[in-house]
């Protein structure tokens, strides 16, 4: 039976967004304009369409002008790279960020260099990345930012702790390694050469699934007790053949073991959304200098 606590992100989520929408509607009297968001998508990719389409709707929601623009399949590198440069220019815009992965023939690192660091609402320009490696203020990237909101929200407490975050991309596992780490927790980063990965995870007070592979995270990895976040987002087909999302965590076996679990969906994927338009507001409120 399942004994573990739902770690409930869907719902921190909309607390979030109402306490965003009351703070826009009183700067939005001083400043005179709504926060603005603009999401570059570039191609077709099913997937990112979903993405961007549940940003403009949360955007809507909060009182964030969406100021994003969608590009057909061949638009080129220059092209990008000067729509980021109006953009970084526009009083309009407060965040900007570009919806990944990009189509082949264009180089995303080269494009995210192009966004200013003070609009990069997704905080995986190399000045932001910086700033977190020193414990900076900066804007921060949002999946990580959404794990550590939601520990932070159920007072799981993490100093002297052992975390245990499995992937090391640019987009979670190493910002996420960082930010525990600022926390005081004694932090591992494991990976695909990790050896005895099931060793190195029954340690972990709090565990940390940001792989994308389905059922990466078994029972018999989880150490009683522990606090297992699940980051990945995979798409399966059920025994029926119906499409659905399950995370890299065996959900109901590891929930017999864990103190406390996150759902898929429902829990990471949701607060991502409310970090992305927090950064966007806090990054309008900075450029007039009331945050
Ligand atoms: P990447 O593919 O960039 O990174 C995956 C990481 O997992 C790599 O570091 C890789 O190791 C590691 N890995 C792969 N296989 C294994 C294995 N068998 N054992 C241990 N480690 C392994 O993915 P992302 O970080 O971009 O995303 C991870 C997951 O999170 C995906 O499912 C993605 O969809 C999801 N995601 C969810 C978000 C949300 O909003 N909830 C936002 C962003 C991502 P190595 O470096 O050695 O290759």
């Amino acid at each position: 039976a399942q004994t573990a606590q739902i770690l409930d992100g869907k719902a921190l989520a909309q607390k979030i967004q109402l306490q965003l929408q009351n703070q826009v509607r009183s700067l939005q009297t001083k400043i005179g304009r709504p926060p603005g968001l603009a999401v570059l998508m570039v191609g077709d990719n099913p997937a990112s369409a979903v993405y961007v389409r549940n940003k403009e709707k949360s955007c809507h929601k909060v009182g964030i002008a969406s100021l994003g623009k969608h590009f057909p399949e061949n638009t080129s590198q220059a092209e990008l790279e000067q729509v980021i440069q109006q953009l970084n220019q526009d009083e309009r815009v407060d965040g900007i960020l570009v919806q990944l992965p990009l189509p082949k023939h264009l180089d995303a690192v080269s494009l995210l260099h192009t966004i200013a660091p003070h609009k990069d609402a997704d905080g995986l320009h190399p000045v932001n990345l910086g700033h977190l490696v020193r414990s900076e203020t900066g804007l921060r990237s949002c999946t990580p930012a959404g794990v550590m909101k939601l520990l932070q929200e159920y007072q799981i407490p993490l100093a002297g702790k052992k975390a245990v975050v499995v992937g090391r991309s640019i987009l979670v596992g190493k910002p996420l390694a960082l930010m525990l780490l600022e926390e005081n927790a004694t932090v591992t980063i494991a990976h695909s050469r990790t050896q005895d990965l099931v060793g190195v995870c029954r340690e972990a007070d709090l565990l940390i699934a940001a792989v994308g592979k389905p059922q990466l995270i078994t029972a018999a990895m989880v150490k009683p007790g522990a606090v297992v976040i699940d980051v990945g987002i995979n798409r399966v087909e059920d025994e029926q053949g119906k499409s659905q999302l399950v995370g890299d965590v065996d959900f109901e076996a590891v929930a017999e073991v864990a103190q406390y679990i996150t759902p898929v969906p429902g829990g990471i994927g949701p607060m991502t959304v409310a970090m992305l338009l927090q950064n966007t507001v806090t990054s309008y409120s900075r450029t007039f200098g009331i945050a």
